[in-house]
């Protein structure tokens, strides 16, 4: 279970990068990326996963 940034919405402003509880989500390619292998959805630590509750754009933070 994890999420992905849609690279041709994300404006990287930035504002997912310090609430992720796992510290998934890094600079990539001028917007950001969250690694699949660590991103637990939040699940156990929120009750909503904190980068989608963050992000301003609409469709930026999906399913993976
Ligand atoms: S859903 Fe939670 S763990 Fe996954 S990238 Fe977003 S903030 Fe991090
Ligand atoms: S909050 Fe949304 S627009 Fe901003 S860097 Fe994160 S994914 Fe991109």
């Amino acid at each position: 279970m994890a999420f992905q940034i849609v690279r041709s919405i994300c404006t990287a402003c930035g504002d997912c990068l310090p609430l992720c509880p796992t510290k998934s989500i890094s600079p990539f390619k001028g917007t950001y990326k969250i690694d699949a292998e660590t991103c637990t959805e939040c699940v156990g630590e929120h009750d909503l996963p904190q980068c989608i509750s963050a992000c301003m754009e609409d469709d930026c933070i999906v399913a993976a």
